[in-house]
Formats: C-alpha cells, structure tokens, sequence
C-alpha cells in the first residue's frame, strides 16, 4: 500500500506520516527533506537558489547532509522553497522518490506532490490542513524547544510566502489531488489528528478491498 500525505508547512503532515508508518509497519520518506538538502547545499556552495543550475548543481548533495540539524531551520525551509521552484531540480529528485513509493510492500511519503506527481497511483492520499494561525503557533513552539531564536510575528511571515510560493509555481504546485481526503488538523491535538488519519486510510482500504 502506498499512502501519500500532502499539505502545507507545519499542518501536521509530517507527524501523521510518521505515525502512519509505525502503526502500518511500512517505510516513511520525508521528500521535504530532499528538497532542504539541495537548498542548504546550495547556500554551502556559495549557489543562488533561484538559478535552476546553481540548485541543481546542489542536488548531488552527499547522503550525510540528511543528517544535518540546519536542514530543519526556517532559513533552510525557505531556501528548499526557492530551490523546489525548478523543474530541473524536482526531476533530479523524482527518481529516488519514485523508487522508494514503489518499493515491494508500500510506503508512505510525505510532501506536496505525492499523491499529483510522485504517487498518484496511490492506494490512498491524504491532505493535511491547517489554518496559518494553528500552524504558526506550532512551528513558533518546535522553534522554541530548540532553541531558535524566532518571534511568531516572523514565522507567519515565512509561512505565508512559502505557501504563495509552493501553491503558484508552475511545475508540481501544492494542491489536492482530485481524490484526496482532506485532513483539518487546527483544532486536532497530535494524538487525535492521528487516530482521524487512520481511521481514514481505514476506511479507503475496506472500501478498495470491496472494489468501491
Ligand atoms: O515539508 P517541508 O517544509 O520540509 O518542505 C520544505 C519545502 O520543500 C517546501 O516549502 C516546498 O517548497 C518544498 N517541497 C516540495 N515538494 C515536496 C516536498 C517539499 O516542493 N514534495
């Protein structure tokens, strides 16, 4: 089975795509990752974001930069933005998703293309919501918890121009696939956004099962 989260930063999607995993036994890709990977290579290449062969360049980046705790900053977020805006760079990385979806047994992948692009052959697709306000406020708390210094007045900022950003690009923009189940987490804790998921996936799967 391949199950396909797609949404906007900080809805929760990476969450329920984790949780998905475990509770199914399957293998999970954070594709935002990859995208973080090439934009902070870039920024280590001395690379400009917005030239597609300056990012593309940094697609090669080494297995271990996945490792590296600034893939998970907001400078880092922003810079995977720019970076995912050429179709050079998200062909460079379709392969290594394609490869890990279709892997025997199924997985589960999270981003903003799976269910369009890298998996619309899967079984079931999921769009996780959540207002600006529910996300800001999230991303503002995991910034604090680690330390970064940040306000909520900036993180909404960033939220609102990477989305405008990821929803008006040409190439593979943020959108629900036709068949996907939206998922509003902003009045969810983490414990229920989970239970809803896969009751859900629940749900998709009997209903493939009884060929609906
Ligand atoms: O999900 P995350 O915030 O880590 O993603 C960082 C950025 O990478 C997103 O804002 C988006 O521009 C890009 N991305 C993408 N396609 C994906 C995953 C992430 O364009 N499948």
């Amino acid at each position: 089975m391949i199950i396909a989260v797609d949404g906007p930063t900080a809805s929760g999607k990476g969450t329920i795509a984790k949780a998905l995993a475990a509770h199914y036994g399957l293998p999970h890709l954070d594709t935002g990752l990859l995208y973080r990977a090439v934009g902070w290579q870039c920024f280590l290449d001395g690379g400009d974001p917005d030239d597609p062969a300056q990012a593309l360049a940094a697609a090669s980046f080494p297995d271990a930069l996945l490792a590296d705790p600034e893939l998970r900053s907001e400078t880092t977020g922003g810079l995977a933005s720019r970076v995912s805006v050429h179709p050079v760079v998200r062909q460079a990385l379709y392969d290594r998703q394609r490869s890990f979806a279709t892997q025997p047994g199924g997985a589960v992948l999270d981003g903003r293309d799976i269910g369009t692009v890298i998996a619309p052959d899967a079984e079931v697709k999921l769009f996780v919501t959540a207002s600006v306000a529910a996300r800001a406020r999230r991303r503002f708390l995991e910034m604090q918890a680690q330390g970064r210094d940040t306000t909520l007045a900036e993180i909404e900022a960033d939220l609102a121009a990477r989305d405008l950003r990821d929803t008006t690009r040409k190439d593979a923009p943020l959108v629900a696939a036709a068949e996907a189940v939206e998922l509003d987490t902003s009045q969810l804790s983490r414990d229920e956004a989970v239970a809803r998921a896969i009751a859900l996936v629940e749900a998709r799967a009997g209903a493939l099962r009884s060929g609906r």
